[in-house]
């Protein structure tokens, strides 16, 4: 904290959260994501400042040296620290219940990060083969030139992420529940497994969420996140975070940052503080919305298959009860017919937003065959599950009849 702030109410600090003596035990999860990592200045202004500054002047020549050399804590230079982006650090970290948090300028640079400071030429990687499009990307297009192979292999199947493992592997990294098909990980598993095998589990909590699942108690060792989606919660700006259990992991993640850049910035952190502050309340409403949508969904004639992990007739919804508080807001489901009539009910859409984004405010809609997943062969989408029927909601906050009828316009009108 710097010099001349008050500590309010609670602040975490190198992963322990410390409450104000007199405050008793350990508030609870809302009560962080409103009031954790905040350092009221000088000025007692109540929401968190913006420090836009790139730099830091120091008392004296010595001051300058201790700082620059770590024997003094205290701010030098943006790219490292920011009090703006410090306090999103803290907040994000203490919902995670990690012992570390790094900001960065996406969620893309979050995975990078964690790569680039952990991983090194000849290493191996198992990841879930049903990841976000750009994470494979980077794994297979970039990591690859640098000497880090990747094998990708079913979410679901333990047998095949322990028959996948090499004596080279340092990372599982996985995406829980997956999108747009809603497949359940075994998180508890899986850390056993990358345990054993001296390797770290990684964990993209983007679609739940702290407010509705916790990967590091689950046994996780790092979760990345990609802020953009709901942490921000209104797509305004791009921004990640990479939380780890164990502090040393994080000093490593922390150290490549400081080094190569793909900093936060302090405006986007303010804008993700804010977010935090109703994260819980918005991820309720989005799960209440997605549980109604997905149960409407699958009475529907002309809906072939729903994919929600609330519905019971979801394969693994007895896991996604054990691991999570609630299901979240990504529902996807099969129309009857193909690339035709999905598109139909894309464009008879009114009120729904046709993009790929998620985590807004606003709901979307994507045909993933033809967008997210449209540039792989028709024999890989097959293999991913991804049929042409196939759309992809990502549930907001608008009233939930709404958006059922605008649905209904173009489900209606399906032949069935
Ligand atoms: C969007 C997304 C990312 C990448 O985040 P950016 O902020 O766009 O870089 C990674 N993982 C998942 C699951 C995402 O949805």
């Amino acid at each position: 904290m710097a010099p001349g702030c008050k500590r309010v109410f609670l602040c975490v600090h190198s992963g322990v959260t410390t409450v104000d003596e007199d405050k008793g035990a350990t508030p609870g999860f809302s009560t962080r994501a409103v009031r954790a990592g905040q350092a009221r200045g000088v000025e007692g202004e109540h929401n968190d400042p913006i420090y836009t500054t790139s730099s830091y002047v120091f008392e004296n020549a010595a001051q300058a040296a201790a700082r620059f050399t770590d024997q003094e804590a205290g701010n030098v230079y943006s790219r490292f620290t920011n009090p703006t982006v410090r306090t999103f650090e803290e907040r994000l970290t203490t919902l995670e219940g990690g012992a570390r948090g790094i900001a960065t300028a996406s969620g893309m640079a979050a995975i990078l990060s964690t790569c680039l400071a952990l991983l090194k030429a000849g290493d191996h990687i198992v990841a879930s083969r049903s990841l976000f499009g750009s994470t494979v990307n980077l794994f297979n297009k970039v990591l690859g030139r640098f000497g880090v192979e990747t094998t990708f292999v079913s979410l679901t199947e333990l047998d095949a992420w322990k028959s996948a493992l090499r004596p080279s592997t340092r990372m599982l990294f996985l995406e829980s529940p997956s999108n747009p098909l809603s497949e359940v990980a075994d998180i508890p598993a899986l850390a056993a497994i990358a345990h054993e095998a001296d390797a770290l589990l990684v964990v993209d909590n983007v679609l739940c969420t702290p407010a509705l699942q916790r990967p590091l108690e689950l046994g996780a060792d790092i979760v990345v996140h990609s802020a953009t989606k709901y942490l921000d919660g209104q797509g305004r700006c791009i921004g990640g975070a990479v939380v780890t259990a164990e502090e040393a992991v994080g000093a490593e993640v922390f150290a490549f940052l400081r080094i190569a850049g793909p900093t936060m910035s302090p405006f986007n952190a303010w804008v993700f503080l804010n977010g935090l502050e109703t994260l819980a309340l918005r991820m309720r409403a989005h799960s209440v919305a997605g549980r109604e949508l997905a149960a409407w969904l699958e009475a529907h004639p002309a809906v072939r298959r729903v994919y929600y992990p609330g519905l019971e007739s979801h394969p693994q919804h007895a896991l996604a009860a054990r691991q999570q508080s609630d299901f979240g807001g990504i529902v996807a489901f099969e129309v009857r017919g193909g690339q035709a009539e999905a598109w139909r009910v894309v464009d008879s859409t009114r009120l729904i937003s046709i993009t790929g984004n998620l985590g807004d405010a606003k709901t979307t809609i994507t045909h993933p065959a033809t967008t997210t997943h449209g540039r792989i062969s028709p024999e890989e989408r097959a293999a991913a599950g991804i049929e042409d029927g196939l759309l992809r909601i990502a549930v907001g906050l608008e009233d939930i009849e709404d958006i059922k009828a605008d649905l209904a316009t173009g489900l209606d009108a399906i032949d069935v």
